[in-house]
């Protein structure tokens, strides 16, 4: 069995550090991909750390992966070696469930593998991420890349891409409709480039006042500083959409405020503690608090064939797999404008 070089974090207060793991051999529907680059969610920060309380350990994270096919299994048809080819979220699901089957993989009613720390359906072990030098899956979670785009900055589309992508289309956003991205990090970031690109009038809502410059600079035509007051209730009923991509614990309610009679404020962002949310702040307004996860298959295809046709990327940094405690130290402090990607060459 090969040995194939990660970063692993082996406790919730340890770094990352290198960890050696194996893959499973080829099977028929398998793709074998060697990893040329990864992204680094917060998702990933949460889950080393041990912040959603469902760790285990070692854990190797990453869900934002593009690269090479290096070999394919005998019934593989979609992929050839030496094809780019990317994996995100997820890389098992049961495929005949009702969800399923409507291209919700997501919500399998088996229980979908996430791409790291999961059970495998085989019960060989914990899936193991993208912080890797190789990854094997089955052909039907491995995702077409276009060669039209740097691929560096379309690993984030993985995951980043489509937890903004799915909800924007999910609730129907267009032209005329007044959207709220609140949180300009990496899911803020894409959530501001797809909603402008879908038409509609996009404000970003950020506590930090030093992105007010990048954030009109990605599209955004109005920046909302929410501790400044004056800001802050020039949009009170004002918006008919709200993406919330805040990774911390947050009042919901201050931005439920903002809705306009019938909005929908849909949570994508996981704070580790529970949101309290009176029922009045729904009641009056008729207003909706919703969530959403990543996205299924036929919609992240949807979204990376989007982003070659409209030429959307992520913005992104760079960065060895040595610098990883680094960037999630900077990530904490919103100090990454707007994505960590990690070159596999460096580990
Ligand atoms: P990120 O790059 O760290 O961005 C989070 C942003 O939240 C920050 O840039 C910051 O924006 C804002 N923020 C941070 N602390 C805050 C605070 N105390 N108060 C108010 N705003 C604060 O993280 P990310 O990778 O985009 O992920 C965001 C969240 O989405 C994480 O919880 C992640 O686990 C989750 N996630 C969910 C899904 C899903 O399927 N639902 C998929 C991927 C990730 P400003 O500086 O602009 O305020
Ligand atoms: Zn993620």
């Amino acid at each position: 069995m090969t040995l194939i070089n990660a970063y692993a974090a082996q406790a919730s207060d340890k770094p990352l550090a290198p960890f050696q793991i194996s893959r499973r051999g080829l099977r028929a529907n398998d793709v074998h991909i060697e990893i040329l680059y990864c992204g680094v969610c917060h998702s990933d920060l949460h889950t080393a750390r041990n912040e959603w309380g469902n760790t285990t350990y070692p854990v190797v994270p990453g869900h934002e992966i593009v690269g090479r096919v290096l070999a394919v299994g005998k019934e593989v048809t979609k992929f050839r070696a030496g094809d780019l080819a990317g994996i995100g979220c997820l890389v098992d699901s049961c495929l005949s469930c009702e969800n399923c089957r409507n291209g919700l993989e997501q919500f399998c009613l088996e229980g979908c593998t996430g791409t790291y720390n999961n059970p495998a359906k085989d019960g060989t072990g914990m899936t193991y991420g993208g912080y890797s030098k190789e990854i094997v899956a089955r052909e039907e979670f491995v995702l077409k890349i276009s060669d039209q785009l740097p691929l560096e900055a379309v690993a984030p589309l993985l995951c980043a891409g489509i937890t903004t992508y799915s909800p924007l289309r999910h609730w129907k956003i267009g032209k005329g409709d007044k959207v709220g991205i609140l949180g300009l990090g990496g899911l803020g970031h894409m959530g501001v480039k797809f909603a402008v690109a879908m038409g509609a009038e996009v404000t970003m809502l950020s506590h930090t006042p030093s992105k007010e410059k990048d954030a009109k600079e990605l599209g955004a035509h109005q920046f909302i500083l929410t501790s400044n007051d004056a800001q802050v209730k020039s949009v009170q009923n004002y918006f008919d959409f709200i993406l919330d991509t805040v990774s911390a614990t947050h009042d919901y309610n201050f931005y439920l405020a903002m809705l306009k009679t019938n909005g929908v404020m849909t949570c994508v962002g996981v704070p580790p503690t529970p949101a309290q949310i009176p029922a009045g702040n729904l009641i009056f307004g008729r207003k909706s608090l919703a969530g959403s996860l990543i996205g299924g298959l036929p919609e992240t295809q949807e979204m990376l064939d989007y982003c070659a046709q409209h030429h959307i990327v992520s913005d992104v940094e760079i960065i060895k797999m040595s610098e990883i405690n680094e960037a999630y130290e900077r990530m904490l402090k919103g100090d990454v404008r707007y994505r960590f990607v990690i070159d596999m060459a460096s580990i």
